[in-house]
């Protein structure tokens, strides 16, 4: 779950149809660039790219029985998030104190990212990180389907984030054998931007900072996020800078 930084609200008041705030959630927290490119977008909870089903994520359920219709149009309370991680936390009642949120705590640093696409609390027996995955089903278990062949078809979270897994290894293999190039450098951080999965990255690159830089300035919202420091180790706790409630758990 990559940290992130909304920043200030681009409008006065509350947005009257959240569903407008899209657009400058994407620019501002949820999008990867390259050369001023904008290559993709990102679910915020899962880290996949998204290219047409993004939805406006309310973190405070809007209906339901944990709903808070006042912050429907609430800058403050909203993510962007896919079908899956939306439908799965859907109306579950979020307290702040009892859950981490990409864009109040450093989430990269709450959570340990393994080759065979699972995720588990980076402390063990943290409840609040366990609570977390469980929110959104980053919990689950990988389902394993394959093609004819044997191959492996990756049809859901898990077993993206083990083929990405894969591609980012081959990535590091590349920068490994020339180290210098900087045309070996970029089309590293464009499958990074295109494949999604912010943490696998970082997590695979985690010996080399000036790939994982390379990775917090490609991820819109990460750098402004102040949850990396100058060679792009997690600080923690984040500093928060918004003053968002309850922010800064770890
Ligand atoms: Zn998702």
């Amino acid at each position: 779950m990559r940290p992130v930084r909304r920043n200030s609200s681009p409008i006065s008041g509350d947005y009257s149809d959240y569903k407008k705030a899209k657009t400058d959630l994407i620019s501002r927290i949820g999008s990867g660039w390259c050369h001023d490119i904008h290559l993709a977008s990102y679910c915020n909870y899962c880290e996949r790219p998204i290219s047409t089903l993004l939805a406006v994520e309310h973190i405070e359920p809007k209906d339901g029985p944990h709903g808070r219709p006042h912050l429907i149009g609430r800058w403050d309370n909203f993510l962007v998030a896919c079908p899956n991680c939306n439908s799965t936390k859907k109306d579950k009642l979020v307290n702040f104190k009892d859950l981490y949120f990409p864009d109040r705590d450093n989430t990269f640093h709450a959570f340990r990212y393994l080759a065979d696409g699972n995720i588990e609390p980076m402390n063990a027996g943290d409840q609040i990180a366990e609570d977390t995955l469980r929110l959104t089903g980053l919990d689950k278990a990988m389902r394993q389907t394959q093609d004819v062949a044997g191959r492996l078809i990756a049809e859901e979270r898990a077993s993206q984030r083990m083929e990405i897994w894969k591609l980012a290894e081959l990535g590091l293999k590349d920068f490994h054998s020339d180290p210098t190039n900087n045309v070996v450098k970029d089309s590293i951080v464009n499958n990074a931007v295109l494949s999604g999965f912010f943490s696998v990255w970082m997590t695979v690159f985690c010996d080399v900072p000036e790939m994982m830089n390379r990775f917090i300035d490609a991820f819109s919202g990460t750098r402004e996020s102040e949850c990396f420091d100058f060679q792009a180790a997690a600080i923690s706790p984040a500093p928060n800078p918004d003053n968002l409630r309850a922010g800064g758990k770890i």
